[in-house]
C-alpha cells in the first residue's frame, strides 16, 4: 500500500464515520417522535371509516369477510413500527401510532 492509498482509505474511513454521526440523531430523533404520537382510537372518524380495530381477532367476519387470521398491522407494509414496539406510525394515519395487533381494511401484506 503506497502512501497515496493510505490517505484515500482513511479518507474514506473519515467520511464514513461523518456520515454515520450525522444520521444517527436523526434516527433518534424519529423513534422517539413515534413513541410520542398519540394512539388510534377506534372512534376516531378516519379509523372508523376504514374499519380499524385496535386487536385484529375482534374484527367481525360478518362485517370486514376480507379479513383473514393472522392479518395484523405488524404484519402489514403500511406499518413503520420498530421492532418489539407495542404501537406505531402508519403511513395511512398520519400524527397517530396504530396497535401493532390492529388491523384495518388497507391492510398491504408485507413483501
Ligand atoms: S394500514 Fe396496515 S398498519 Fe395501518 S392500520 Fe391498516 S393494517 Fe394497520
Amino acid at each position: 500500500m503506497t502512501i497515496r492509498d493510505a490517505d484515500h482509505s482513511a479518507r474514506r474511513r473519515f467520511l464514513a464515520l461523518a456520515a454515520g454521526a450525522a444520521v444517527a440523531p436523526g434516527l433518534l430523533a424519529t423513534v422517539a417522535r413515534a413513541a410520542d404520537l398519540p394512539h388510534l382510537e377506534e372512534t376516531d372518524s378516519a379509523a372508523k371509516a376504514l374499519g380499524y380495530h385496535l386487536d385484529n381477532r375482534k374484527v367481525p367476519a360478518d362485517k370486514y369477510p376480507q379479513h383473514r387470521p393472522g392479518q395484523e398491522c405488524g404484519k402489514c407494509n403500511l406499518y413503520k413500527g420498530v421492532a418489539g414496539a407495542q404501537w406505531g406510525p402508519c403511513l395511512i394515519f398520519p400524527g397517530k401510532a396504530v396497535h401493532v395487533d390492529g388491523w384495518c381494511t388497507a391492510f398491504t401484506p408485507k413483501t
